[in-house]
């Protein structure tokens, strides 16, 4: 509980003290310190300040004060001993009555939980790492957007518990994107104890633009220094002990890929945690904080595991002030000037510096961040620091001949360059040379796009080929099972339900699996490696004349997997339009789902030219992406194009685990589909083709015009019939509004009522034309993506409007298409 819910006359223990470090700083120095008792001498509703006994002094705190100070009431002590062991370390059960030791001993205990959160750029490992240290399975995604809420775990180490929290990747912390803005508010919200900012070393200047907005904040952190390996690789040399004294931050190197490091980072986070609020101007630690950091050493830390850390509190001899102490980004005298002038008018209000450091706060303002306008608007002198700041932001544009907000940028880009002057040996050596022989052709204005398209036909060439085998195997299974269950099983509906329910539905798509984690393979592949983010930028021309930017690519990309992770994705565009637009097109990329339905009729119907159309579909589904994207961009969605710089991260080799747990995690979630949603759909849809009257009829045809299915199929048939598709297929689109998966499996379950069924291959039974064959492929293609894209649009964009948008003109879409294809392809066939 935090102090401020103690009652007058109650009692409690000090755990720990959270918010930005200029707060904690001047709490502690009034003497709330770890494992101190504090007793309320007033704390009546509605006043403030409350009055504190503590150190036999009496203190007053604001109530907001009061709030960010972590306690154990004597209260929870007593329960505490109640439910033993819950406060890691305490010594339940030994005392019998709660004096002060006993208070002070539990506190530290629960003091030994820290709350630690990963910020840092996409890309740079925090999901690695995240994983490493919790042991929990994540997706790892070499682009921006994969991590797109936070991840918690936790784990033990050295005597403490680590709550770790994996937060989306940003470049920046201005107010921009939903990802900036979640991870600042995260930081002041939910006030972790340590920030760990993961840093790619391979590409410093970039990573460190987000540490120097950091330290703005004012917050504890460390830095990880990922991808050590290859910064080492690279030939260039980094004195990370120089430049974490220069920016005042411990700066800890590590190879989440070979998990090295780690433990060296934990073990700093400790002694951050433990020690840095308990130094003097000298940077000595105080003696009894330095006993028990020492205690603690001893007792948890395997010494030969450690080599020497200047950031270690243990060492006594060191000077620590040297690593851990705050400093200020200097922006210029013209910046600085300006900083200080906002940061005294908003000073003046007592309260809002509890929370957050004055300094960012003002440097935030002078950069037009419209979130902390927002959080100013409630002061009482709003008016004239934001007169303040307007003055400041008029003089800057003079003297300066820019605008405060790129200033500021420029400002802190010069301090990195300076800082990195110095700690940073750049020895021009070949690692980047590999990265941009490799880009000279993958990038090529010209190359490029054949090479990305050489890629895609390769990949869907393999998922057809090498799916072949595995396939066969899974058919001849489901077949087994099924003359099986044929055999063994006495007649009656519960046999039917069965065979054409059951096997028929769930095993007309699961032989698809095959194909399904060959693709995934290839898009992981493909993430991993880097190259994604080249064929996002060799697409940004491309994309611009969509009306989107090269950024949509990778949502678009991400849409032959699964449209709902890609819609999800689209986040990572600042721009409201290019957002909105990408999300409405997304349902046109052909996600997996749809591979069924293609591989089914491709290979009953094009067995000789399977692969060329499948690139033609989903050629098709791009093309009529660009296309829509076009339209939308000129009548529908009002806004700017903003021009952005696109990121190309260094090729990585991927690593087959990494690849392969992706593929896995696919892999399953397919099986999942295949144990829910299409096992339900297909006993449904059986069941509706069963019923009524199942046994009254002369034949099978008769019996399933006749069933309810058969009904709704016939009603529907009319609008279908110019495409040329039977109420079969009719039915097979319906249900594929669900999960585009259940296209093919009730496709399975109406075509199976055949004699022959055990002995002809599903497609071999389905009395149709390859052009009509053609048709259905872009038909499913095209028209309503699925209920599960459906509540995504209406999540990502806020409204039911786009939803319902997207439902409509995708369908109206796919029955053009189809119509025109149909018709004109009639003529010559
Ligand atoms: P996030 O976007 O910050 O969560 O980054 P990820 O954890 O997804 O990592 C991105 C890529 O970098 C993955 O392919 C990882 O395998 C790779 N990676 C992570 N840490 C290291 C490292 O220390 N060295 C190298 N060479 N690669 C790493
Ligand atoms: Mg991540």
């Amino acid at each position: 509980m935090c102090l401020s819910e103690l009652k007058t006359g109650e009692r409690g223990v000090i755990v720990k003290v959270i918010g930005h470090s200029g707060f904690r700083k001047r709490i502690i120095e009034m003497g709330f310190i770890k494992g101190k008792t504090v007793e309320v001498l007033l704390n009546a509703p509605l006043n403030d300040p409350i009055k504190y006994k503590i150190l036999g002094y009496e203190i007053s705190l604001r109530h907001r004060e009061a709030e960010m100070i972590e306690i154990i009431s004597e209260q929870e002590a007593k329960e505490q001993v109640l439910q033993p062991g819950i406060y890691y370390g305490a010594l339940a059960g030994e005392y019998t009555h709660f004096n002060d030791e006993y208070l002070r001993r539990i506190a530290l205990g629960k003091r030994r939980t820290i709350n630690v959160a990963l910020i840092g750029n996409p890309n740079c490992g925090k999901t690695s790492l995240f994983n490493l240290a919790s042991g929990a399975h994540e997706h790892v995604g070499n682009y921006s957007g994969v991590t797109v809420s936070a991840k918690e775990g936790h784990f033990d180490f050295e005597g403490y518990r680590f709550k770790i929290v994996d937060l989306p990747g940003t470049y920046s912390l201005s107010a921009y994107t939903p990802e900036e803005i979640y991870v600042r508010r995260h930081i002041i919200e939910q006030t972790p104890d340590i920030i760990i900012n993961v840093v790619d070393s391979s590409n410093l200047e970039r990573n460190l633009f987000l540490t120097t907005q950091l330290i703005d904040m004012d917050i504890r952190m460390v830095v990880a220094l990922n991808m050590y390996d290859e910064l080492e690789e690279s030939g260039n040399t980094l004195d990370h002990y120089l430049l974490g004294k220069l920016l005042g931050v411990p700066m800890i190197p590590t190879v989440c890929k070979k998990s090295k490091g780690i433990g060296d980072l934990f073990h700093i986070i400790i002694n951050l945690y433990e020690g840095a609020d308990y130094v003097d101007e000298q940077g000595i630690i105080n003696p009894e904080v330095a006993k028990e950091i020492q205690d603690w050493h001893h007792k948890h830390v395997d010494e030969s595991n450690h080599g020497e850390h200047i950031e270690d509190y243990t060492r006594e001899y060191k000077l620590h002030h040297a690593i851990y102490r705050h400093i200020h980004i200097n922006h210029g005298p013209d910046l600085e000037r300006a900083i200080d002038e906002v940061k005294e008018e908003i000073s003046l209000n007592d309260f809002i510096r509890y929370k957050y450091s004055t300094r960012y706060l003002a440097i935030k303002l002078l950069e037009n961040d419209e979130e902390v306008e927002r959080w100013i608007g409630e002061l009482p002198n709003v008016e004239s620091i934001i007169k303040k700041r307007d003055k400041a932001i008029k003089r800057i544009a003079d003297t300066l001949k820019e605008d405060s907000e790129s200033a500021i940028t420029n400002a802190k880009y010069g301090f990195i360059c300076g800082a990195l002057k110095e700690a940073f040996v750049d020895n021009y050596l070949e690692q980047r040379t590999v990265t941009k022989s490799i880009d000279a052709f993958v990038t090529h204005r010209l190359l490029g796009f054949p090479i990305f398209f050489l890629f895609m036909f390769l990949m869907f060439e393999c998922t057809f080929i090498f799916g072949e085998y595995p396939m066969a195997g899974i058919e001849w299974l489901v077949n087994a099972f099924g003359s099986w269950v044929n055999d063994t099983m006495s007649a009656g509906p519960l046999k039917d339900l069965l065979i054409d329910g059951i096997v028929g539905g769930v095993g007309g798509v699961i032989v698809f699996l095959p194909n399904i984690m060959i693709l995934y393979f290839f898009i992981s592949i493909m993430e991993d490696s880097g190259y994604m983010a080249r064929a996002a930028f060799i697409m940004d021309k491309v994309m611009h004349k969509m009306g989107l930017h090269g950024k949509s690519f990778i949502p678009l990309l991400m849409g032959f997997g699964c449209n709902v992770p890609a819609i999800m994705a689209s986040r990572t565009i600042e721009n409201h339009k290019s957002r909105l637009i990408t999300m409405l097109v997304n349902p046109l990329m052909s996600c997996s789902a749809r591979l069924p339905i293609y591989l089914l009729l491709v290979g009953a119907f094009f067995p000789k030219n399977g692969s060329f159309i499948l690139l033609i579909i989903y050629a098709t589904g791009i093309l009529l992406a660009i296309l829509m994207a076009r339209l939308f961009s000129k009548i529908l969605v009002k806004g700017d194009d903003i021009p952005f710089v696109m990121e190309l991260p260094p090729y990585r080799m991927p690593t087959a685990k990494a690849i392969f747990r992706h593929t896995w995690e696919k892999g399953v979630q397919y099986l999942r589909k295949m144990g829910g949603i299409i096992m339900l759909a297909s006993v449904i849809i059986w069941f509706l083709g069963y019923y009524p009257n199942h046994n009254t009829y002369e034949t099978v045809t008769e019996q399933q015009e006749n069933s309810y299915i058969g009904r709704v199929g016939k009603a529907i048939e009319p609008a279908l019939a110019p495409l040329g598709f039977d109420w079969k297929l009719d039915i097979g689109l319906l249900t594929g509004m669900g999960a585009k998966e259940l296209v093919v499996s009730s496709l399975g379950v109406l075509y199976a009522n055949d004699a022959e069924a055990n002995t002809t291959s599903l497609a071999e039974r389905m009395p149709i034309t390859p052009l009509v064959a053609f048709c259905y492929m872009l038909f499913s293609l095209i028209y309503f993506p699925c209920i599960a894209s459906f509540a995504a649009i209406k999540h990502e964009s806020g409204s039911w409007k786009w939803a319902a948008f997207t439902a409509i003109y995708t369908t109206v879409l796919a029955w053009m298409v189809s119509f025109a294809v149909y018709q004109i392809g009639s003529l010559f066939v």
